[in-house]
């Protein structure tokens, strides 16, 4: 008797359900197994979608945010039903994108009678090559340990773990003192006399200073990160740039930009050149955003990593922003003084009394002054050199697969299979998600990620009929 040709799947976020239903689609694979692993206790839709509040907003407008390039209205049109008001311009609440997600899988699932589809709760811990050919998933669900022989693995585990900071002691963890935003996103009850830090000043800093607020804490707030620049505001109708809205510095055809030096002094004449046709930096980031892993490519290593120390926070404020609403809720806390930024960063702490002291060393200065805190939330995500996760470190730690030299991710074919310690593609094991930016720099948001889905699921699928001819 054969064996099913089995697809695996690891992550239930984003990248996970779509390529889910565009595997799905594929009439080529009729007869598979597809499993879908997503975390114990986790529903789908990952971080940024599997969420109830109403206050969490999408931070890219209704028109930008469908699952599919090709019809790109297609979160429009289900917003509608719910919201008829909806416009391309209507920021969202991200449940709301979570459920769109859900329902585009379900429909997708019951159209397939062929493909058997499974949603299953495990932590996927490695993934090793097979006995006969294609791979082998290890993990672990409700404390037992399992194996599953899969064809094809698609890993969408997401952007890796937020590194732990030097000076967290495990104390720290269990009393609560500490946690990150993303992973532990139940609060611990604070009094309103209370006063919380974040480390950290960008999107998950805003939902961590929204979350709070809508749950009651009343307390103060203070936002540490090295520079102290927050997200700008999106102000006005969305930015929609045409072809001949690309500058020609930035055209395929130019003369490539080898040096942050250069690529900021292109911006910097060319925001000018904006302004002065009465237009704001959001189109030029807009016209420039395809372009970005091309100008990426460019820069030798060097380039790329001055970029990450003295550019990144300009270009991540300016690039995330936030809705307007969202915005004036934290300028009003901020003119309340209930929310206090601190261009700086904490050298060093110790539990004192039932509180946390913090050293915190501000922004240009050698000595550090001291700040009693309840508790500090970790805003970071993750950043250069942190962990990739489950089960990438495995894989990285027995040099199955190749490191990047700036630590941002993983490196792959175009396609998205996974490049062993040679360079050389694993047949059927791809990756897929924000840990692209080692070689893409931005892969972060919805129509960046969707663009990549159609060529790692042809990637899965070749996979799958080279296997069939062996067989
Ligand atoms: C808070 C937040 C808000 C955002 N808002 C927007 C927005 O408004 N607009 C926009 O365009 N983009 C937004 N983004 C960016 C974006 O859409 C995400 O980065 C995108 O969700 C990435 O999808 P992903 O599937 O690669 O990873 P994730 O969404 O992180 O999903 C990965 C999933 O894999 C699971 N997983 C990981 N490891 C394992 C394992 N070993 N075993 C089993 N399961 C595992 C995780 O539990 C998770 O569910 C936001 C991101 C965040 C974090």
């Amino acid at each position: 008797m054969t064996r099913p040709t089995t697809i695996a799947i690891v992550g239930g976020g984003f990248c996970g359900m779509v390529s889910a239903i565009r595997l799905l689609q594929q009439q080529k694979i009729g007869g598979t197994h597809i499993t879908l692993f997503e975390r114990v206790g986790h529903g789908l839709g990952g971080v940024a979608y599997d969420i109830e509040s109403e206050r969490l907003l999408l931070n890219v407008p209704a028109a930008g945010m469908s699952a599919f390039e090709e019809e790109p209205e297609d979160f429009l049109n289900f917003l509608r039903t719910i919201s008829p008001d909806a416009v391309g311009g209507t920021f969202a609440p991200r449940h709301v994108y979570g459920n769109y997600l859900r329902a585009r899988l379900q429909t997708a699932i019951k159209a397939r009678r062929d493909i058997q589809f499974e949603i299953r709760a495990a932590e996927i811990l490695d993934v090793l090559p097979g006995n006969a050919g294609g791979w082998q998933v290890r993990g672990e669900s409700f404390g037992l340990a399992f194996e599953l022989d899969a064809t094809a693995v698609l890993l969408t585990t997401g952007p890796g773990i937020p590194a732990r900071p030097r000076w967290v002691t495990d104390h720290m963890l269990d009393s609560g003192h500490y946690r990150d935003a993303w992973t532990q996103t139940t609060a611990p009850s604070l009094d309103s006399t209370a006063t919380v830090a974040t480390i950290g000043t960008g999107l998950t800093f805003v939902d961590t200073v929204i979350t709070l607020r809508a749950g009651g804490f009343k307390g103060h707030i203070v936002a540490l990160s090295r520079h102290g620049v927050l997200p700008q505001i999106e102000r006005g109708p969305p930015a929609i740039p045409t072809p001949s809205d690309i500058p020609e510095a930035f055209q395929p055809e130019a003369l490539p930009i080898q040096s942050i030096r250069q690529l900021i002094g292109v911006f910097r004449q060319q925001l000018a050149m904006m302004h002065a046709a009465g237009r704001d930096f959001r189109m030029l980031i807009a016209a420039i955003r395809p372009l970005i892993p091309k100008l990426w490519n460019n820069l030798p290593l060097s380039e790329r990593l001055r970029f990450l120390r003295h550019a990144r926070h300009l270009w991540d404020s300016h690039r995330h922003r936030v809705p307007e609403s969202v915005g004036k809720h934290i300028e009003a806390d901020i003119a309340a003084g209930t929310l206090q930024l601190i261009a700086g960063r904490i050298t060093g702490a110790h539990a004192h009394a039932g509180t946390l002291e913090l050293a915190v060393r501000p922004r240009g200065q050698t000595t550090t002054i001291p700040l009693r805190v309840t508790q500090v939330i970790n805003c970071t995500g993750a950043p250069a050199g942190a962990p990739l996760g489950n089960p990438l470190d495995a894989l990285k730690d027995r040099r199955d697969i190749q490191p990047d030299h700036l630590g941002l991710g993983v490196l792959t074919d175009q396609a998205g299979q996974l490049l062993n310690d040679r360079g050389q593609p694993h047949v059927g094991l791809c990756y897929v998600g924000p840990l692209l930016r080692a070689q893409d720099w931005e892969l972060t948001a919805v129509p960046e990620l969707r663009r990549r889905l159609p060529s790692v699921v042809s990637a899965i699928c070749s996979a799958i009929e080279a296997h069939a001819r062996m067989a």
